[in-house]
Order: C-alpha cells, then structure tokens, then sequence
C-alpha cells in the first residue's frame, strides 16, 4: 500500500504530482524505520527526497507511538528551512493531522537574560570592556520585543565579544536557580525540543551534540534529546563535518577573549576584578601576555604567510603555558568555592574555569601532536595563525557513536553513489550494516544533456593546457551564448583563464562573473541568475549545493578532474591511512572521491524537467586514462557523450 494519500492537493490548488521514485525511497524510509535498520539512499535531484522520508517518518512515529522525537540533520540551512517552512506543512495536510516540528539551535544563539542584564548593568565583573556598553543595550532593547532572543534574527550586525557578553553560553547556566528560568529564550527553546516530533538542526550541532553526549557518557548531556530515529539530509558532507567537530581549532584570539573575560587589565574590568585577592588578576594579566608572545613567536617561526603547515612532531617538548594556566583555574575554583551562596558568581567562576582548562589540554593536545588518530596543522596569514587537529578515519568512532546504536538511521543525498555503488561513501563514514538504495533519476538525460569530453586537448599537467583549453572554452561559451558555469579546482588557474577570456567575452557582449570579484558568493549566484547570458567563473562553492533551474544554466565547463588538494594536511593523512591499512590511495580514495565531486558538479546542469544543455570535460584524462573511463561512465544513463 502507498504510503502518500490517493490524491492530494497543496494549499495554493497545486496537485501533488505521484512520483515513482518518490514512493519507492518513502515505502523503504517506512520499512527501515519499522525494522529498526539503517538505511542509505541516493536520491537524484527531483526525487522529491524531503518528503519521501518526511511523511513515512512521521507516519511511522504515529503508527507506533514513539515517545521521542525524530531529528533530522541537514548541512544548509536553505535545506532547514524549507523542511520547516514547506515540506512540514505540505506533509500535515496529507496526514490530515499536525505534528509539532521545530528548528533546534545550539545555545550559544540565544540570550541568556541573567548575563545580559548584568552586562547592561555596567558591572565590572560581567563587562570586560566597557566599549561593549552600547552593543550590549542595543542588544537588549531589541530583545524586549523578540520573540525567540536568537542571533539569527537579530536585524543589526553584533560584534562577537559583546555577543560573548550576553549569550547562554555553555556550563554558565543557573538552570532552576535562575530567576529567568520560565521565560528564558534557551529554556523555552530547549522545552520545545522535548515537547517536538521533529527536530530539525544542522551537522554542525548535530555533531557536536554527539561529541558531547560521547565525551560525558550521558545521552542526556548536550541540547538534543535522544532520539527515536535519525535521518541526516546532504550526508555527502558528514565525514568533513564530523572530522572537524571530532577535533580541535585553536587561535590565540580563543585564549585570549577568554582571559580577558577573567581579568582585563587596560579595562580593570572582567568577572575577578572585584576578588579581594590579586593573585588572580596578576596571574591573568600575566598569561594573556605569554599566550600572545607565544603565539606570536610561533608565527615568526612559521615559514610562509597563506600556507598550511603540517606538523608530525611535538611542537615543543611541552606545553608552556600549561602550569600558569591550569594555576589560574585552581584560583578560579577557589573564588567560586568562597561563593557558593552566590550562585552567579560562582557559576561564572566555575564556567570561566572549565572553558580555560579545557582550552589548556586542547593546547596541550595539539603540541604534542602525538595521536595517530588526528592529523595536526598550523594555518598562517599575515597576522594569524591557527592551530588544527582533525580525526583523519572518523568511520570507526561513527560506527560506534551513530551507525550501531539501537536508533534508526537514514543517511540520504542527491550524489553518492561510486561505480553504482554506495558501499565507498558507507566505508567512509563507518556505516557499516544498512540497506541500500539508488533510485533512478526522473529526468530524461537522452534528451536534456549532452556531453563532451576532451581527447586531443593536452593533459592538464602539461605545459601548453591552459592555451589550449581557451581556444575550447571560447568555443564552447560561443556554442551555448553564455549562460554557463566555468568550475575551477585551483583559484589561480580560475584567475587567469578569466584574465584571458574577458576580451572574448566583452566582443561577444557577455557579462563575466568571477568568484572573489563580487562581495560574496550569493551576489555573485544572484546576478548570474538575472542575467540570461553570463558565465560564472567558480571554484569549490559552486560545485556543490548551487540550484539555477531554467534557462540560465545551459552549459557546465569543468576544466578539471577534480581531485581533492593532495597538499592539504587532512587529505594527505587520508591517503596515508589507507596505504598504512592495505589501501591505494590513489584508485581507493583520490578517484572515487573525485567522481563524487564530478557528479555533484555536473548535477547543477539539469534541476528540473524542462532543464536543456551541456557538459563539457576539458579534462582529456577521462578520455585517455585507464581511471578516466570510470568518469565517463559517472555521466547519467542515457546522455550521448562526444569526444572532441
Ligand atoms: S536559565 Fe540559564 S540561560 Fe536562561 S537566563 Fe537563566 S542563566 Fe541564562
């Protein structure tokens, strides 16, 4: 039995059009939930893939009176929004009953009343900067009239340290102590998680949720509450996203916001300026100086400006500011002890306290450099340095905290089958027992797409490319007049092509829209959208997530196999991981991670049934390499492909 109604209209008259494939991943979804399975489904752009797990989800939660909600994660909140604000409705009215589904946000986007107003208060001891004082009370007389405190909504730009001032921030809540309790934003938002049947968060809290929840050992730790399933949405991002939130970024504007906090001494303001005591204020003063020299001195140190560096070996034999440090949060304890019957002091005390020693061993960890799980790197600019470790095989901790827990997980995106299998993505990410679905396209590519690919162009490792690719790519921009996206992989090579194609392009009267040379990304997208003919030059943002339906996108240029940077720390210790456990980097993670990518890439092309154009591969690696062949066959069934 179908699991969508017989007929069913939307509010605005619109019937709801019965999609094969959408039936087919809804009635898996529902059968995966009822059998407590995993399950992993490609589902190509036009599927419909929101409400195909949408409405068999919650049908499931109905039918089987499941008592904790669903949460489903995303990566865009484009994505999070139009589950809320679209697939939500449009799935109540075909149940013909409401579910209460909400946008769950980690707790540092929301105010926090208690240290708001004692912020605005001008106390010394929450203020640490007293320029801070007008951003705070603007702050709060907006707060007045908001309906959920979130930053988010905030209708001005707000300085992150006065922020910092007045969020609910982690481990510095009074909870019930707190005389905010019933009308605080966080703690309304938190009641209305548990209240939900869906929750709907990005990766990026979804992951450092489950990092808190694995760290403490209690499920009930961290904003989410458990759930009765888990559908992640855009899981091709997962293994990024997880590697990072499973690992550490450290600046020494971290360390240094945080002790400023404590004690600032330009200002004599911070949360111990009014302890009898000084060692605390002396020790605070001092350390803020030896962590900028130390940082300082590390990025002297450092070799180039715009690099990463990759480090295999202990930094410095240990970390220096580890005593000074960890001396500082004993005396911070002990304020908090001699406040026990004030409870805001002390929960700030304690709260300063554990942010700091926690910082502390994070530095401590990165220096060492000594696990093999993580990979450790320097990033430098010209006045920055930051330091990095991520978890290089985040499979097996997934595995453990995600994939073989006892709740249902459904893992979905539009690319992420290799060679017509999802088994490379599931190794990935650790999902090591699920079922498996690749669901055709609805698209009829025969006749909406054409290919070509590149045979008699040079290699792009070979000197005389970039001429030659030219002459192709004015060619192939004359062929579609325009409206086309020109994908780069490297931002120098984008740059001078663009340099060399603009007097072809002003000749023929088409706009040349460059990444880098607009204020952003999105006005960059917009104004390519408005304008029928222009060519977007673009690198990494715009292979993936990018949605220009209609006759504005007609022609996809890939200039590029694209293989991932090899010079990256993260990816290098990936493909080192797989040499060391019996794997070929190259053929086990640099292709079929580049596949992935192509096909991301080349599925901007066709967004919808009335979508016509080209592809073009200026990579002639596909047509003359033994691994090339696996590109071309990553083309949609059915397209003609013609070698040039
Ligand atoms: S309950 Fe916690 S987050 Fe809310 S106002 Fe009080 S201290 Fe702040």
């Amino acid at each position: 039995m179908s699991i969508f109604p017989e007929h069913f209209s939307f509010l605005d008259g619109r019937d709801f059009e019965r999609r094969p494939q959408q039936e087919t991943m809804a009635s898996k979804v529902y059968y995966a939930l009822s059998e407590g399975l995993n399950l992993c489904v490609e589902a190509p752009t036009g599927v419909g893939k929101s409400i195909a797990y949408l409405l068999p989800a919650v049908k499931w939660h109905r039918n089987t009176e499941q008592t904790k909600p669903i949460i489903i994660t995303t990566h865009t909140k484009h994505l999070q929004e139009q589950l809320l604000k679209k697939d939500v409705p449009a799935v109540q009215l075909m149940l013909g009953e409401d579910f209460n589904a909400v946008i769950g946000m980690g707790r540092g986007n929301y105010i926090c009343m208690r240290r708001m107003n004692a912020a605005a208060a001008g106390s010394p001891d929450f203020l640490p900067d007293e320029s801070m004082i007008p951003e705070v009370f603007r702050i709060k007389s907006w707060s007045a009239t908001s309906e959920n405190g979130c930053k988010t909504e905030l209708p001005f730009a707000v300085d992150n340290g006065a922020w910092g001032t007045v969020n609910a921030e982690e481990g510095n809540c009074l909870n019930q102590r707190c005389p905010h309790f019933k009308p605080c934003f966080f703690q309304k938002s938190r009641r209305s998680l548990y209240g939900a049947d869906v929750i709907i968060v990005n990766h990026a809290l979804f992951f450092a949720d489950l990092a808190i929840k694995a760290e403490t050992g209690d499920e009930q730790a961290g904003i989410l509450p458990s759930a009765s399933a888990i559908i992640v949405d855009e899981c091709h991002t997962v293994e990024d996203v997880a590697a990072v939130h499973l690992g550490i970024r450290l600046s020494a504007g971290t360390f240094l916001y945080q002790l400023r906090r404590i004690y600032n001494k330009r200002s004599k303001r911070g949360a111990i300026s009014t302890v009898s005591d000084n060692r605390g204020r002396h020790l605070a003063a001092k350390m803020h100086d030896e962590v900028r020299d130390f940082f300082q001195s590390l990025h002297a140190w450092l070799p180039d400006e715009n690099k990463t560096h990759r480090i295999h070996e202990p930094v410095v034999p240990e970390n220096p500011l580890a005593e000074g440090l960890t001396q500082l949060c004993g005396l911070l304890e002990l304020y908090a002890d001699e406040e026990e019957g004030n409870p805001e002091k002390e929960t700030e005390y304690r709260s300063l306290s554990r942010r700091l020693l926690k910082l502390t061993d994070s530095l401590s960890f990165f220096l060492r450099a000594s696990s093999e799980e993580h990979v450790f790197w320097f990033e430098k600019s010209t006045k920055h340095l930051s330091m990095h470790a991520a978890a290089i095989d985040v499979a097996p901790i997934l595995n453990d905290l995600l994939f073989r827990s006892k709740t249902p997980v459904v893992t979905t995106s539009a690319t992420l089958a290799v060679s017509e299998k999802l088994s490379y993505y599931r190794s990935r990410v650790g999902m090591s027992e699920s079922l498996d679905m690749i669901l055709d396209s609805p698209f009829d590519f025969k006749n909406q797409m054409k290919v070509f690919a590149a045979q008699t162009l040079p290699s792009p490792k070979e000197n005389d490319y970039e001429k030659e690719a030219l002459t192709w790519l004015r060619y192939f921009i004359h062929m579609s007049t325009g409206g086309a996206f020109v994908l780069f992989t490297s931002f120098s090579q984008m740059k001078r092509i663009a340099d060399a194609v603009r007097p072809f392009m002003n000749e023929m009267g088409l706009k040349l829209l460059v990444q880098g040379e607009a204020a952003s990304s999105a006005l960059l997208l917009q104004a390519f959208k408005e304008d029928n003919n222009s060519v977007l030059f673009g690198t990494d943002t715009f292979w993936t997530g990018v949605d220009v339906p209609g006759e504005s996108l007609r022609n996809v240029i890939i200039m590029r196999i694209p293989f991932a940077v090899p010079d990256h720390p993260l990816i290098a210790a990936r493909c080192e991981h797989l040499e060391k456990t019996g794997g070929r980097a190259f053929f086990d993670f640099s292709v079929p991670e580049a596949q992935l990518k192509l096909r991301q890439g080349i599925g901007r092309l066709i967004r919808s049934a009335k979508d016509r154009g080209i592809v073009v591969l200026m990579d002639s690696r596909v047509s003359n390499t033994n691994y090339g062949a696996k590109f071309l066959r990553a083309m949609p069934e059915g397209c003609e492909i013609e070698h040039f």
